[in-house]
């Protein structure tokens, strides 16, 4: 199994650095993991002039699955657009087709305090937020600016982006979405704006369709704003959610706030071969690079979800997800989970007390 890791800026290659000292201690019992390195991101910048070289284009496409760090620092902001750090992580959704992002926003109950909301409301909470990833007014054309041709402000200037889906790309993420839901609680909560847009109205009638060969998941429909909702009033309420680019974009943030840290979130995104790329849902976080003090678990997490969905050892991802569990148990603490009475610990230790309570 292949797997092509690409560490990035900023904490990037800290945090990927436990990642793969975790899977490499799975690999010790009798798992055989190939794992090749390249640049990304400023990092690629700095060595080749380009922060997505063909190289690294190349090991992902190869590779089983990609292992991600974070891309990003502020050095490189004056850069033109296409040679910024970030360009690379859409060159690399662009170019392996990853259409279906997976965010699960757990809750370990032993960082119930960390949320900010009430323990009540959040203790227990896991929820799947699938997000279509390569389509919606993100990437819809037309796009620009002109001059307004009609309506009350005609003759000024205007910006203006399409939003628009396709029934293939509709129908691709719903079903990644219902058999997410039968390996869970078997519910699936649709999010359009179905009562305003054309877009989501088509939507809708897509989902509802393709939910006929899921007859064993329970389906319902919600209003975007009647989501952002119900997420803070009553998350726990919601198993998965299947939504587009956009509304996805921002209820996944929102869920990952209940969570209480950034630190904590893994994220996968996949293609239709099953190919995915694996990263923290969190950036490169110059502020604290360099120090030994970023949260490796979003990152650790991310392989277990590699594990589970590129890979297909289910029973692996198990085991890294109880060995955070365990380590957090222990009271161990990176500084941006640490509270009174805990142990606070460094990137590296707490990759080491992972691995340990791998067993
Ligand atoms: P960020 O997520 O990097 O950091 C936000 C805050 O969270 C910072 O205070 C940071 O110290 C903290 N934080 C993030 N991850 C942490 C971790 N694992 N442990 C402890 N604390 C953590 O977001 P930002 O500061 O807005 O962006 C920094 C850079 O990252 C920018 O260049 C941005 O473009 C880039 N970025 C990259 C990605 C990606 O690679 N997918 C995603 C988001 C932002």
């Amino acid at each position: 199994m292949n797997i092509a890791v690409l560490p990035g800026d900023g904490i990037g290659p800290e945090i990927i650095a436990e990642a793969v000292k975790v899977l490499r201690r799975i690999a010790q019992d009798g798992f055989d993991f190939t794992f090749e390195f390249a640049p990304v991101g400023g990092a690629a910048y700095a060595a080749s002039g380009h922060p997505l070289p063909e190289a690294t284009l190349n090991l992902a496409r190869s590779a089983d699955a990609v292992l991600f760090g974070a891309v990003g620092d502020w050095k490189y902001d004056t850069l033109e657009r296409h040679l910024r750090p970030e360009q690379a992580i859409l060159g690399l959704r662009k170019n392996l087709g990853l259409f279906a992002n997976l965010r699960p926003a757990v809750l370990y109950a032993e960082l119930a305090d960390a949320s900010s909301l009430k323990p009540e409301v959040v203790s227990g909470l896991d929820i799947l937020i699938v997000r279509e990833l390569t389509g919606d007014i993100y990437f819809g054309q037309p796009r620009g600016r002109r001059t307004a041709p009609d309506g009350a402000f005609a003759g000024q200037p205007e910006a203006f982006d399409t939003m628009r889906y396709s029934r293939p790309e509709i129908e691709r993420i719903a079903h990644v979405a219902f058999k997410a839901a039968q390996g869970r609680n078997k519910r699936l909560t649709s999010v359009d704006k179905a009562n305003v847009l054309e877009t989501f109205q088509f939507w809708k009638d897509i989902v509802t369709e393709i939910g006929q060969q899921y007859p064993d998941v329970q389906l319902d429909h919600m209003y975007v704003d009647n989501a952002a909702m119900q997420l803070v009033k009553a998350p726990k309420k919601f198993d998965v959610i299947v939504t587009g680019n956009m509304f996805g974009d921002i209820l996944s943030d929102e869920a990952s706030m209940l969570t209480g840290s950034i630190g904590m979130l893994p994220s996968a995104s996949l293609n239709e071969k099953g190919q995915g790329l694996y990263e923290p849902s969190h950036g490169s976080a110059p502020d604290i690079a360099g120090q030994g003090i970023a949260n490796p678990l979003a990152t650790i997490l991310s392989a277990a979800m590699m594990l589970r969905h590129s890979l297909k050892l289910p029973q692996q991802a198990d085991r890294i997800e109880s060995a955070v569990q365990k380590a957090l148990a222990q009271g161990l603490r990176t500084p941006d989970i640490h509270a009174p009475g805990m142990q606070k610990v460094s990137t590296a230790q707490m990759g080491d007390a992972v691995v340990a309570a791998l067993g």
